[in-house]
């Protein structure tokens, strides 16, 4: 259980994902970690605040971040 290269990224901090709009559809995007701690995003098309309070929301970013930490040893290995 050696991780091979330190020094590789988490991928959580350099990996963006895409957050839909409900006003226009345009996906903005922002690093995974970041959601995290945010409330809401503004979309990059039309500046409609994006609510990511939702349960839904909270459900889907935590589910991301335990999958890229779940994948990081395996990219320290490459
Ligand atoms: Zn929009």
């Amino acid at each position: 259980m050696s991780d091979s290269n330190p020094n590789r990224s988490e991928l959580k901090w350099v990996v963006p994902l895409p957050v839909p709009c409900p006003k226009c559809g345009n996906e903005s995007m922002e690093i995974a970690a970041r959601l995290k701690d945010r409330d809401e995003l503004p979309c990059e098309a039309c500046g409609a605040r994006i609510d990511l309070t939702s349960k839904e929301w909270r459900t889907y970013i935590n589910e991301m971040l335990d999958a890229f930490d779940n994948i990081g040893p395996t990219y320290r290995k490459l």
